[in-house]
């Protein structure tokens, strides 16, 4: 189908100082957990945003000298000429796409704890290292100024040898010596670099200087700005960045400008929608003749059109949704609307960065995996054989199974107990702020719909027998979990007292059943869920105490940058939290409770308690057909598989994962014991 010309604006070119890009797709720099440690894989997860037609393919933060070592984070790294050729890797990969290639330099200063390099960190000023690293960053002298702008143009020179396009001088999210020497809570000083915004803003403007000296006859300059960092005056507010981009409007070729930290830019579904930083943004086209992107987890092409015609930005920024679906422009561009796979803003992506594993997401399971497993975004290899398969379930383990197996060309029948389709998910989204998880759902049936070998069949609960009597050649079992009961999980090896029918689960409260009055939760899953349950109970009029043993709740929330805005939401529904505290027993309206440290013991009076602790696969059928394995071949049956949360619960990224797994690897032959390529530490020394 040819472009809708309504979307023509988005596929003008745009000139960046010396360089052009070919439409308005940026994808802005974001992490990725494998940087400078897996150079091919990062290429190659890269390369797909390229073909997928994003005008601009960035890096992740780069690294530009051993004092700035942001170890144990893997980013990008250019110390010295050796770094060149794994990022040479990458630009060619982009490059043979027509895309331009762009390298975010950056010196993370009192943000980074050189850990590996063990060089003592360096800031404006005297201070404690960000992250929480028991050592200090010590005030940069007049030399130290030198040697780090010596450093940044030797790293824009090594960037413009890799073959970067564009070179960004950065000063945002916190991460970077431009960005703290502007924050007056980071520069103290009493020179020429400290005190007034002019002063404070003098590094920014000799780094930008530097680099365009340095590099800028052939590449084009451009810059990363936090406008707003959401802290008052101790921060970075838009009325001083307006200051800023007026005193430099002209001299970057092109304004990437975004909301700070990292949690207030990719902010998750949860708690901000499409085009949430516009009201931070929008004036800096009005100080600048230069180009300027911006992000806002933009999925929407009229939204992005809308950007554009109302003069807020003049290239689309995106890290989440590039993620979700590197082939976004493209399908805009082919007229192919209902394709594009659109980021749910759950945050995933962010968990392979802060757990230093490499890109995971759960919209797109080939994220991550293009090098090392072969699996493309869009591409899978044809069907092998003439199997007929059974697919049981259709939450989004089924649904990617049955999906991906179609796209292969394999017959597929897909058989759901419910009316709906969508499993988990359309519980979950259910939930107060979840709706865009629908996503999962949406686009998986979208697509099956498309496919004339997928046969849907709804209101169609499986049993052992039908299984045999269908006599598919291949059986997956999708079915899913349920939430326990009795309390066990990761605090307790064994049931809790009086955790028995009267006690409510996520399952019965998705199921419409909330309590009312007030209501303990314990939460010992550390994730969404607990305070997702929480904020139903309070919008039904009921008020929650949620009991944790861990010493915060959600804790494992950091990981997708929610814990803070999970904190402020339950401060303000007037949720108390009680940590530290594990439930011994439940009884007729009180609950009886432990302090993990202290051993004290107390009570604590409720009306209903709810548990959210582990889950068990819904795997009945799968040990029935196993009971009755003699009978499959008789029936045709070759293979039965349990696969997603039915296998071992898990994350919605899990399921979906699972469920294309299974679709990968069919007929694929014996699958080895290490199923994937790795990076191999060599003998390389330098
Ligand atoms: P996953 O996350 O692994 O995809 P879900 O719980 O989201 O698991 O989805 C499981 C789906 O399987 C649910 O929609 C459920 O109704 C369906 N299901 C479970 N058992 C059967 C069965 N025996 N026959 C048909 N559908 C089933
Ligand atoms: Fe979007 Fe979630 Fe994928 Fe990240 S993991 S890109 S937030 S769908």
């Amino acid at each position: 189908m040819p472009r809708d010309p309504r979307y023509d604006i988005l596929f003008e070119p745009v000139q960046i100082g010396p360089v052009t890009a070919r439409n308005r797709f940026f994808q802005v720099p974001h992490c990725n957990g494998m940087g400078h440690q897996m150079p091919a894989a990062h290429a190659a997860m890269r390369e797909a945003k390229a073909e997928g037609g994003w005008a601009v393919v960035s890096t992740e933060e780069c690294e530009i000298h051993p004092s700035g070592d942001v170890t144990p984070y893997v980013e990008a790294r250019l110390w010295d000429d050796a770094d060149i050729p794994a990022l040479a890797m990458m630009c060619d990969r982009v490059h043979a796409h027509g895309s331009l290639a762009a390298v975010e330099l950056t010196h993370n200063g009192p943000t980074s704890s050189n850990l590996y390099s063990r060089e003592v960190a360096l800031a404006p000023s005297h201070q404690p290292l960000k992250y929480g690293y028991p050592h200090q960053a010590r005030a940069m002298t007049k030399h130290d100024i030198r040697e780090y702008r010596r450093w940044h143009r030797e790293a824009a020179v090594r960037g413009r040898t890799a073959g970067f396009d564009l070179i960004y001088v950065y000063a945002g999210h916190d991460l970077s010596l431009a960005m703290h020497f502007l924050q007056r809570r980071r520069n103290h000083r009493t020179d020429e670099y400290g005190g007034s915004l002019e002063n404070r803003v003098r590094l920014f403007r000799e780094i930008i200087e530097d680099t365009k000296e340095a590099v800028g006859d052939t590449c084009g300059v451009v810059v990363r700005f936090a406008v707003e960092e959401l802290l008052g005056d101790e921060g970075v507010t838009v009325a001083e960045a307006k200051e800023v981009v007026h005193m430099l409007a002209e001299l970057p070729d092109l304004w990437d400008v975004n909301v700070a930290a990292w949690y207030n830019d990719s902010i998750p579904s949860r708690f901000a929608k499409e085009g949430a930083q516009e009201p931070f943004t929008h004036w800096v086209k009005q100080y600048t003749t230069k180009p300027v992107v911006g992000v806002g987890r933009f999925t929407n092409p009229d939204t992005m059109v809308d950007q554009i015609r109302r003069g807020v930005l003049d290239m689309i920024g995106a890290a989440r949704p590039s993620i979700a679906d590197p082939f976004l422009p493209k399908k805009i561009e082919e007229g192919r609307l209902d394709d594009i796979r659109e980021c749910i803003g759950c945050n995933i992506c962010v968990t392979g960065d802060m757990t230093i594993t490499p890109i995971r997401c759960t919209q797109n399971p080939s994220m991550g995996e293009e090098w090392r497993k072969g699996w493309h975004p869009e591409h899978i290899a044809s069907k092998r054989s003439d199997s007929r398969i059974l697919v049981v379930g259709a939450g989004p383990a089924g649904l990617e199974a049955a999906r991906a197996l179609g796209q292969r060309g394999y017959e597929v029948h897909l058989c759901e107990a419910s009316r709906e389709l969508g499993g988990r998910v359309l519980k979950e989204a259910r939930l107060p702020g979840l709706a865009e998880w629908m996503r999962v759902r949406d686009w998986r049936v979208t697509q099956i719909e498309k496919l004339p070998s997928v046969t849907v069949y709804p209101e169609s609960p499986i049993a052992a027998q039908d299984v045999l009597d269908f006599g598919a050649d291949q059986v997956v079992l999708a079915t899913g979990c349920s939430w326990r009961r009795d309390g066990y999980g990761r605090s307790n090896g064994s049931v809790i007292a009086g955790f028995d029918a009267q006690i409510l689960t996520p399952d019965d409260l998705m199921d419409g059943n909330v309590p009312t009055g007030h209501v303990v939760l314990f939460d010992d899953d550390a994730f969404y869920l607990g305070s997702s349950m929480a904020e139903l109970i309070v919008a039904r009029g009921g008020t929650v105490t949620i009991v944790t043993p861990d010493d915060t709740v959600a804790s494992w929330s950091t990981n997708t940058l929610d814990f803070r805005h999970i904190q402020k939401r339950l401060y303000a529904l007037g949720v108390k939290q009680v940590t530290s505290h594990n439930i011994t027993s439940a009884g007729a309206g009180s609950i009886s409770l432990e302090h993990v440290w202290s051993g004290a013991r107390s009570e604590l009076a409720c009306d209903a308690v709810v548990s959210v602790t582990a889950r068990m696969p819904n795997d009945a059928l799968f040990g029935e057909l196993e009971a009755r394995q003699s009978e499959w071949v008789g029936a045709g049956v070759k293979t039965v598989q349990c696969i997603g949360d039915a296998l071992a619960p898990g994350l919605i990224a899990h399921a979906v994962y699972a469920g294309h797994r299974y679709a990968q690897l069919l007929d694929g032959g014996a699958v080895k014991d290490v199923p994937f390529r790795r990076h191999l530490p060599v003998a390389q020394v330098v």
